[in-house]
């Protein structure tokens, strides 16, 4: 692995709050089809590095590559238009709504009449096969199947952008261990399609299983 060029490089990144420097010269480097998992106690900067790579947060200094261009990422729009996609603990969809068009929300098909829904439902169902989830039915409602699928879906849906870096900030907490093996899956795949993964978690065996590479934050370092 270590030939390939980086998807993402941080280059001694630092983050200062009042009174706390939450990443102090940060560096690390995410490569395709890689699960790079993200460990370290509570306070010791993970959510704060996701946040630099997803946009919310401005770095005071250092630079955050993608693709080996320097990036200022200015919100989570530009960091998804950049390929970055990350789906958050909470799973942040419509539950009244099916899964297909949670899966499309915002990029439905449009055709004369507005939203063309077979075809929208259609393009659904391509996302969840490309995930292994191509049993589940897209015209379904999302509140029919458990969170443990319905994260999957977010997954399905930050992936129909085509983007190059999966972050996943504590997929697990809230699954059991069926559930967790059901996602490993789907990371897995991804990580053969080429996507790199950028895994946070606390539980060692999980990290030891599905990781590829490690980078352990102490007091932002
Ligand atoms: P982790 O996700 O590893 O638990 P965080 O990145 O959330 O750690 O926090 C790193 C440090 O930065 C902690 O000391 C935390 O209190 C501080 N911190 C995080 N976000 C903010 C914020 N928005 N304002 C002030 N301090 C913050
Ligand atoms: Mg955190």
């Amino acid at each position: 692995m270590s030939g390939l060029s980086p998807i993402v490089e941080v280059r001694d990144v630092s983050i200062t709050f009042p009174g706390v420097k939450a990443l102090d010269n940060v560096s690390f480097r995410l490569l395709p089809g890689e699960v790079h998992a993200l460990m370290g106690e509570n306070g010791a900067g993970k959510s704060t590095l996701i946040k630099a790579l997803t946009g919310v947060y401005q770095i005071d200094s250092g630079a955050i590559l993608i693709g080996g261009v320097e990036r200022h990422l200015t919100g989570t729009a530009s960091a998804q238009e950049a390929g970055l996609s990350t789906v958050y603990q909470e799973v942040n969809l419509c539950p009244n709504l099916s899964i297909g068009e949670n899966v499309m929300l915002g990029r439905e098909v449009r055709g004369w009449l507005g939203i063309d829904w077979t075809a929208t439902h259609a393009e659904a169902q391509r996302a969840l096969a490309r995930l292994g989830l191509g049993d589940l039915d897209p015209r379904a409602t999302l509140s029919s199947i458990s969170i443990a699928m319905q994260q999957l879906v977010a997954i399905s849906r930050a992936m129909v952008t085509d983007s190059t870096v999966l972050i996943l900030d504590e997929p697990t907490s809230s699954l059991d261990s069926n559930e967790v093996e059901v996602l490993f899956d789907v990371v897995r795949r991804l990580r053969d399609q080429g996507v790199a993964i950028l895994f946070v978690s606390h539980f060692l065996d999980q990290v030891y299983e599905i990781s590829d590479r490690v980078t352990v934050l102490r007091n932002g370092r």
